[in-house]
């Protein structure tokens, strides 16, 4: 059921139906189609805390869609709502994107049925220590068998409690600190990792207005400045999203929804002006410059060039995807779009940025935070001064000869690239290399209607060929 109430598919059976038509644009051997579609193991636990001297039960999944390449990754997603359909779904997703990021990872997801609007900060850390607690014994956190990461209702503070769990009782394992992801970087994290599934949703969308035909294909011209866009959540993923694209693209935000109301303002609504309010009085209704609407998913519908679903699954359905007036889609959020809304859509002429490539921004950085973990140092320290250094060098050289280079460039080529360089640098790259992958076998494979079938078909068969090559399959 979504939410508008119609009967559509569940999550991982929409998922699943996509993977089915992208499979078809392949050649794959019998069986191994159904094995790459299905996840591998699901580990169920319940488990008790006692909170405020009560006795309260847990009941949450860690999911592995794939092992074809170790560690196993995705996030681990605490909501009211959560469900071992939802967790299996979320796992694929996370499969398909890193195989056609290539980050070298299976794909896993964990989720606990919890509201942490509930708790105290001490009870949290207490439940989650015990549910990491709880898949340590089972090696369903492990540096290089399974390594979760930040979903919907956590964040680097439960994923540094994650971390000092599994130094409590795994001591003798030098490579702790890469059991899990997204850390605090006084914890072992890595310098742009908050931001980094946002910043990659704003790079892959520059990366699709690099491409005129592609921007043609929507009814669109022109580059990302004034187009006018409308954000649903302003949780950590849409908040960065927008505010990059609007202070580093001039993308007008017209509306953001939110749980509490949505705000619209024609004009543009200053997105970190918006979020210090929403800080200060713990929602966004009141917002002195833009209308405020009680009934959020309305404005859903309103006109606008790009929308970015960036808060949860199946907030597009066969209710409302004839309405959407948006000329792309661009999923920060995992499945916003349903598999039946996403064929009324295509009808239409939308353009679908799809999730398994456009929010694979978290899980990179990830990697980037699971290498240096592994490395034991931080990117950049070896070779920073000594790049300074060259390059001062060749400015030195080049004015000898009379010429003077421009002090902004002197600025620039001082500098020798510090960890947050590396990482945005890497960022960048894949989401530019994602795309263009995806574009070249939409446009040149008559099978494939869409971005997200060939986003799939071009992942699963990645790991087809890793399970081909590793003996799996004859
Ligand atoms: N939960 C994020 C996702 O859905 C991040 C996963 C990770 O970094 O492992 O991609």
């Amino acid at each position: 059921m979504d939410s508008s109430g119609s009967k559509e598919v569940s999550f991982r059976q929409s998922v699943n139906l996509s993977f089915d038509i992208a499979s078809s644009t392949l050649d794959l051997p019998d069986g191994l189609a159904y094995y790459i579609k299905n996840n591998n193991h699901v580990f169920q636990i319940r488990f008790p805390v006692k909170i405020n001297g009560k006795l309260e039960s847990f009941i949450g999944w860690r999911a592995v869609h794939s092992d074809h390449r170790l560690p196993s990754k995705g996030g681990i997603r605490y909501s009211p709502l959560v469900n071992q359909d939802e967790v299996e779904a979320l796992a694929a997703l996370m499969s398909y994107k890193c195989a056609l990021v290539n980050v070298p990872f299976g794909g896993s997801k964990g989720g606990l049925v919890i509201d942490p609007s509930q708790y105290s900060e001490e009870s949290l850390e207490k439940i989650t220590r015990r549910f990491a607690f709880e898949l340590i014994k089972k090696d369903y956190i492990n540096p290089s068998i399974n390594v979760p990461a930040p979903d919907m209702g956590t964040g680097s503070r439960e994923m540094a409690w994650i971390a000092s769990t599994y130094a409590a009782h795994r001591p003798d394992d030098i490579d702790h600190l890469a059991c899990v992801t997204s850390k605090p970087p006084t914890q072992g994290g890595i310098q742009g990792r908050t931001e980094a599934t946002g910043l990659g949703v704003a790079f892959g969308l520059r990366e699709f207005f690099r491409h005129p035909e592609d921007i043609r294909l929507s009814n669109l011209e022109g580059t990302l400045e004034g187009k006018r866009l409308i954000v649903q959540g302003l949780g950590n993923v849409g908040y960065h999203a927008a505010k990059y694209l609007q202070e580093e693209d001039g993308v007008i935000v017209i509306a953001v929804l939110e749980y509490d109301g949505a705000l619209y303002n024609p004009k543009g609504i200053n997105i970190k002006e918006l979020a210090e309010y929403r800080r200060i009085h713990k929602g966004v209704k009141g917002f002195p410059h833009a209308e405020y609407f009680e009934n959020s998913s309305d404005l859903l519908e309103y006109d606008c060039d790009i929308l970015i679903p960036a808060a949860m699954e199946g907030v597009i359905h066969t209710g409302n995807a004839a309405k959407i007036k948006a000329r792309v889609i661009a999923e920060a959020a995992n499945g916003p779009v349903t598999f039946d809304a996403d064929a009324i859509l295509k009808e239409k002429g939308v353009s679908i940025i799809p999730d398994t490539y456009l929010n694979a921004g978290g899980v990179t950085v990830s990697y980037f935070e699971w290498i240096k973990n592994l490395s034991h140092i931080r990117f950049g320290r070896m070779q920073r001064r000594y790049e300074e250094k060259q390059n001062a060098a060749l400015i030195a050289a080049i004015e000898n000869e009379g010429k003077k280079i421009p002090d902004h460039l002197v600025k620039v080529l001082r500098q020798g690239p510090s960890e947050i360089d590396f990482v945005r640098s890497g960022l960048d790259d894949t989401m530019r290399e994602g795309f263009q992958s995806i574009r070249e076998r939409y446009w040149t494979n008559e099978n494939t209607a869409s971005y997200r079938i060939a986003a799939m078909a071009i992942a699963i068969e990645k790991i087809a060929v890793s399970y081909r090559e590793m003996g799996v399959y004859p």
